[in-house]
């Protein structure tokens, strides 16, 4: 049954469904978008803050056509309900695994960077050069990485919240938005409500500073990679995902992230996000030689994998490719590809 809450991140008014055989509470936020959390959430390690941006920037809308939402389920789990769902069976949508290493990989950690990643998170909801949109205060809070919450007093079992002072928050806030239009990144407005708390537009330095973050691949730690996904390629994705976190980047596996074979511009987006995009050839997947074309185009680095035992195709036989025979083989050498030519 649902029923009408605060959001416990950002605390805008919103619907919860509770599971209580599960231990789960399912909720739908306009600022936070799609997501479950565990009956455990008050006690687990969880920055709420830095959740609170990390659902914001990576929100699935709630919409009739959005099956995946933000879960702290465990991966297996996880891994599990997606199968059932590319199965036919919608029981359980289309699950997203969110966990504290997660959060913490993604969430800035410079000044610099957290104004890149506003950037980065206008561009995405604005549509049309030049548009305005409007953010909530809440939307705002999110958005831009401000506080809401502070530690009363730090204790190992149970960390003790408490709200920050809201004009702190909003001082805060206003700051990062002057600077935002001292840099000429952004034009703004402050609206009437708290519904509509800011109207905000990018400005062409901004929209220039987009372009170099979409192309520079000195932004972020994301890693796209392009393969087959299936039972069968489990070990390989495994071996892959090991190579790039012991290079410390982190893997995104598109299944991971969207729900269907085709081509989307968030696929594209995910590449135009990651630093370098690590294929495997192995399989022959279309999807994997449109990907690697793709980051191509962009100028990123790609790095190769392969089979010992497959024919690749022509075009892209000459690259340097890691040939590999079994899957032990993957991690040493990724990382050492990794530290040898992007770092
Ligand atoms: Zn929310």
């Amino acid at each position: 049954m649902e029923k009408k809450v605060k959001c416990p991140v950002c605390d805008t008014e919103i619907f919860s469904y509770p599971d209580y055989d599960r231990n789960l509470i399912f909720y739908t936020c306009p600022v936070c978008g799609r997501y479950e959390l565990d009956a455990f959430y008050q006690n687990a390690k969880i920055d709420k803050n830095h959740l609170a941006g990390y659902l914001c920037h990576h929100r699935f809308k709630n919409n009739n056509f959005e099956y995946r939402y933000h879960t702290t389920l465990n991966k297996e789990t996880c891994d599990k309900y997606r199968e059932e769902f590319d199965n036919g069976n919608n029981t359980h949508g289309r699950p997203v695994h969110m966990d504290v290493e997660i959060i913490e990989n993604w969430y800035p950690k410079t000044f610099a960077e957290r104004i890149d990643r506003i950037l980065l998170f206008l561009n995405s909801r604005i549509k049309h050069i030049g548009q305005k949109i409007s953010l909530s205060y809440q939307e705002t809070l999110s958005a831009f990485f401000i506080d809401r919450k502070e530690l009363d007093e730090i204790s190992l079992y149970s960390p003790n919240w408490k709200p920050r002072n809201a004009d702190d928050c909003k001082y805060e806030a206003k700051y990062m938005l002057n600077y935002l239009e001292k840099c000429s990144y952004v034009e703004y407005a402050i609206g009437a409500s708290e519904e509509e708390w800011i109207n905000i537009s990018l400005a062409p330095e901004g929209y220039a500073r987009v372009d170099m973050l979409q192309k520079n691949t000195a932004y972020g730690r994301n890693v796209l990679v392009a393969m087959k996904f299936g039972e069968d390629t489990k070990p390989l994705r495994e071996a892959i995902r090991k190579g790039i976190q012991d290079a410390e980047y982190i893997a995104v596996f598109i299944d991971e992230v969207q729900h269907n074979d085709f081509i989307t511009p968030e696929l594209l987006k995910h590449i135009r996000d990651s630093k370098f995009v690590v294929v495997d050839l192995t399989h022959q997947n279309n999807g994997a030689y449109f990907e690697e074309g793709y980051a191509m185009g962009l100028g990123k680095t790609v790095i190769q994998l392969c089979k010992s035992d497959t024919k690749l195709h022509f075009d892209i036989a000459q690259k340097n490719t890691i040939i590999w025979t079994t899957e032990d083989d993957i991690p040493e050498r990724l990382t050492n590809r990794i530290k040898a030519t992007i770092d």
